[in-house]
This record gives C-alpha cells, sequence and structure tokens, in this order.
C-alpha cells in the first residue's frame, strides 16, 4: 500500500493542492494534525481533508482555532491567525474538526501530532526527547509532525540511536528490527530554510519512506495573508521557510 503523509496544512490551500497535484497515485492519504491556524483558507484545507484523508489528526492549533485550547497559550501572531481562523469556519468543517483525535494507535503504526507521550504539545527535535518517547508507543514506527521540520530517528536494536533531517528526495528503509519517528515536515509552513511545501510517501510493500518536496506559488498564499489583514509576518516568512 502507499500512503501519502501530511502535515501542518496550516490553512495553506495553495501549497496543500500543489502536494497533492505533485503526489504519486496512492491507496490512503493520512494527515497528522494542523490543517487550520496561521494561514488564509481553512475551509478549502479542511473541505480536502474530510475527503481525502482515511485518517486525520488535530493539533495544537486546529484545537485553538477550535476555542478548545486557551488562545493564552500562543504568541501574539499565532493567537490573532487562530481567531480569525476559528471566525471563518463553516459549521460542518467544524464538527469535522472537532472529531479529530490527537493520537491514533493503527496496527503497525502510531500516529501523533507532537509526540506520543504528549501528542498537543512537546516538540521531538532532538535525540534525548526522541529516545524518551519510545516507551509511549509499541509499534515500529511513529509519524508525528508540530515541528514543521522533516526528521527521522532510528532507534536500532543493538541499541544505537540516529537522529537527523531528511532532505527532498531522500528515501528511508525501515528495518524490521528498528523502531522509528518520523516527522513528513510541513505542507502549508516549513520551517527548516526550504520554503517548499514538504510531505512523504510510505510504501508498506518495500517498507520505505520518501520525502519530497514540492515549489508552490507563495505569492499567492501570502496575497490573501494580507488581504485578510493576517499578521504580515506569516505572509513574510513562507517566503524564506521559517
Ligand atoms: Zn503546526
Amino acid at each position: 500500500m502507499r500512503i501519502v503523509l501530511v502535515s501542518d496544512i496550516h490553512s495553506n490551500a495553495v501549497a496543500l493542492d500543489a502536494v497533492l497535484a505533485a503526489a504519486p497515485q496512492y491507496d490512503q492519504l493520512w494527515c497528522i494534525g494542523d490543517t487550520i491556524g496561521y494561514g488564509p483558507q481553512p475551509n478549502l484545507c479542511l473541505a480536502r481533508m474530510s475527503t481525502l484523508a482515511t485518517h486525520a489528526l488535530t493539533g495544537n492549533h486546529d484545537l485553538a482555532c477550535l476555542g478548545l485550547v486557551s488562545l493564552a497559550q500562543f504568541n501574539p501572531v499565532a493567537r490573532t491567525a487562530n481567531q480569525w481562523n476559528n471566525e471563518q469556519l463553516e459549521p460542518e468543517m467544524r464538527e469535522w474538526l472537532q472529531a479529530r483525535p490527537a493520537r491514533q494507535d493503527l496496527p503497525d503504526v502510531t500516529l501523533a501530532h507532537a509526540s506520543p507521550r504528549d501528542p498537543i504539545w512537546e516538540y521531538i527535535l532532538d535525540v534525548e526527547t526522541a529516545d524518551a518517547n519510545l516507551d509511549h508507543f509499541t509499534a515500529p514506527l511513529c509519524i508525528v509532525g508540530h515541528s514543521h521540520v522533516p526528521l527521522i530517528f532510528a532507534h536500532h536494536a543493538e541499541g544505537n540511536e540516529e537522529f537527523r533531517h531528511v532532505e527532498s528526495g531522500q528515501s528511508v528503509q525501515l528495518k524490521p528490527t528498528t523502531r522509528y519517528i518520523f516527522n513528513p515536515g510541513s505542507v502549508g509552513q516549513p520551517r527548516d530554510n526550504d520554503p517548499r511545501a514538504a510531505y512523504a510517501v510510505w510504501d508498506t510493500e518495500s517498507n520505505t519512506l520518501r520525502l519530497n518536496r514540492v515549489p508552490y506559488d507563495i505569492s499567492a498564499t501570502q496575497k490573501m495573508i494580507r488581504d485578510a489583514k493576517l499578521p504580515a509576518v506569516l505572509a513574510d516568512r513562507l517566503a524564506v521557510g521559517r
């Protein structure tokens, strides 16, 4: 089975549509959360995920936009954007998003927006945090989002560990005796100094994860951000990918 992995779309439907157009034919699409927040097109992104995704999680920004976690936990820029996203939500889209879990345990893989230990808030950005999370899921693979950085952590049976950034076009061959935590990066607001939209493909037959980057019309999303009077920094950062 070929599974497309998307995360942290953040109301950027221009980036999402570029990913969907570039992605190979797939059997399933999974969304690792934060479909909305920050950007200018929440309903369109939710409409796409509610029809395309077999599994879709909620994230910290999704919950904030729904009013389910306090906006006080976010910086002023994110708070303003999340409040604006909240005001745009169509009732059916709100209802669909409210029903999403922040973590989902499937037979061979755990999905968690942030981390398996704390699916809403914890950032996995170093080997220590990744290692500490191994006790919080049992599957060979855990897929996370949240940091907006494509990363893979590997804990080999011999006990050695690797933690590294994954570049565009790189494939990772998963070994049966190794446990992994993988982040496919962010579709709508990358933060690894590469402004292209990120997504991944998991081929469960060959058991490989491949990271892909897709250029999109950044200026189109920037214009919508400015037209909506959202904080300018949200438009500016898309051009630099951080
Ligand atoms: Zn996010």
